[in-house]
């Protein structure tokens, strides 16, 4: 590349002199890109944080940071049986419509079809799960009695629930054992009982994953839950598509903020599979009370025990009082119509919304297109347009350290505040320099940053040129910050 190791280095740290700072990846990429994006709503707010740092006096909400949510190849993830269903509902192109068709024509879709559907999917899944079950024994040396057994494990009318991924900890995989007498009650009841299948692994450095993986081990071999619940090793795309195509509910307890965006829980969308997840990653966007639940308030609370305590018993009273009840009452003809509608809405407003269409759609329209116009305007005429850029920059590198704010005048009227300020340009031209006040706002009211307009300077006249006509409208308090205020404005690097 035509640079030194040290100026690489250089380009990932938040002050590129300081040796003794370490390297960041994150940093470096970030510098060379065009644009950044993360990847939920969620992620976007947290990474602006984390990336304020290479951004000194921005405004938090301002850092260039947006973001595309994820999304999940459909065909990849739909069972045959589902592909069935959505292709008769919504024709052959059903994977390249707009959320807004498919979402109509699936509401068309009759309760016992969608409720066929699950039947045929959760069966399916058992027989797979008990099959590689059978074979994980045989490998582990286990008695042809243990092996033959598993073909009476799980039974395929039960609500079935699937908790599959990396055991690391912020995903708190073990939140459903936090009681585990009451989990074996709910798996075990008479009446209404559950069944569950686990997947997962941990990195091989990774204590605390391997730890939450023995728990749940040791859990299955000493309890009477042995019916009701199956741990499946070797975690891998291939497993991952078989519990994504049966499971009825799937469970997502991460620990908020630090599920960037997840996307197992969008592989069951197509399938009709439900979903119970912590208001993390992408579900902090795609909940509604009607496709789904949702655990904890929608807050960050750290690694706090108390917390993780009151999350786990919302999760066990989530599903006593509304999900178990939900699933097993039926109408005449055994269909649980309140879980079909649910299932419904699911499948008709977030397949499309969180498939890798609307991904590719939205990084091409917000980010790739333009991008690539902003290279051919750039590269148009040989880089012609970069000549007025430089002239711009040394003048304003000349005429910056003289430049400075006078007084500002605040006229008030019926809650609007109108700034007019002077500027000393230091003999540029008002077109050169832009000014903007910025009010970071109050409580919960939005930050707001705006242009002010330059005022006609009299010809001939000594006085400096004013900016004024800035108008601010707040309902409610009203805070102005001089976070620009003249001291702390630096000249741009010209380099
Ligand atoms: C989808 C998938 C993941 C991601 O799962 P999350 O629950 O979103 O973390 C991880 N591993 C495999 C094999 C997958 O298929």
């Amino acid at each position: 590349m035509g640079i030194t190791l040290k100026d690489l280095l250089a380009l990932g740290r938040v002050n590129p002199q300081d040796s003794a700072e370490s390297f960041n990846m994150a940093y470096l990429a970030a510098r060379g890109c065009a644009r950044v994006n993360a990847v939920s709503r969620l992620h976007g707010r947290v990474s602006r944080q984390l990336f304020q740092a290479l951004f000194p006096r921005w405004p938090t909400d301002e850092v260039p940071i947006g973001h595309v949510t994820n999304g999940v190849h459909t065909p990849t993830w739909d069972s045959p049986a589902a592909d069935d269903l959505w292709t008769k509902a919504c024709g052959r192109d059903r994977w390249r419509e707009t959320t807004e068709s498919l979402e109509h024509r699936i509401r068309a879709v009759a309760d016992s079809t969608l409720w066929q559907l699950r039947n045929t999917s959760r069966k399916a899944m058992i027989e797979y799960a008990r099959a590689r079950l059978a074979r994980d024994l045989l490998a582990s040396g286990a008695s042809t009695d243990e092996v033959q057994g598993t073909s009476r494990i799980f039974d395929p009318n039960i609500l079935t629930l699937g908790f599959a991924r990396r055991f690391a900890a912020y995903k708190r995989p073990n939140l459903l054992l936090h009681d585990p007498e009451r989990l074996l009650h709910l798996l075990t009841d008479a009446q209404r009982p559950v069944q569950l299948v686990l997947a997962g692994k941990a990195h091989p450095a990774d204590d605390a994953g391997q730890s939450l993986i023995r728990q749940w081990i040791q859990f299955i071999r000493h309890t009477a839950a042995r019916q009701h619940v199956i741990f499946l090793s070797d975690y891998d795309m291939l497993l991952t598509e078989r519990l994504v195509q049966g499971a009825d509910l799937w469970v997502n307890t991460p620990r908020r903020p630090w599920e960037a965006s997840g996307t197992s829980g969008m592989k069951v969308l197509v399938n009709g599979g439900i979903n119970l997840s912590e208001l993390d990653g992408w579900w902090a966007e795609a909940f509604t009370p009607e496709v789904g639940w949702a655990l904890g308030d929608g807050e960050e609370h750290g690694d706090d025990p108390a917390q993780d305590a009151a999350e786990a018993e919302a999760l066990y009273e989530l599903l006593e009082n509304k999900i178990v009840p939900e699933f097993y009452t039926r109408d005449e003809q055994g269909i649980p119509v309140a879980w079909v509608a649910r299932m419904r809405k699911s499948m008709a407003q977030l397949t499309a919304r969180f498939s890798a269409n609307r991904v590719v759609r939205e990084y091409a329209e917000q980010y790739c297109i333009p991008a690539a116009k902003a290279y051919c305007d750039r590269a148009t005429g040989n880089g012609s347009a970069a000549v007025p850029i430089v002239a711009w920059q040394h003048r304003l590198a000349q005429a910056w350290s003289a430049l400075r704010f006078g007084e500002m005048g605040i006229q008030t009227a019926g809650g609007e505040h109108i700034f007019t300020l002077k500027v000393h340009l230091n003999g540029l031209d008002p077109v050169d320099v832009s000014v903007e006040i910025y009010d970071n706002g109050l409580g919960a009211d939005a930050p707001i940053r705006q242009e002010m307009q330059p005022a006609r300077q009299l010809k001939n006249s000594t006085s400096p040129p004013r900016v004024s006509g800035a108008r601010l409208r707040r309902s409610s308090g009203f805070g102005l910050h001089s976070a620009y205020c003249a001291e702390e404005w630096r000249c741009p690097d010209t380099n």
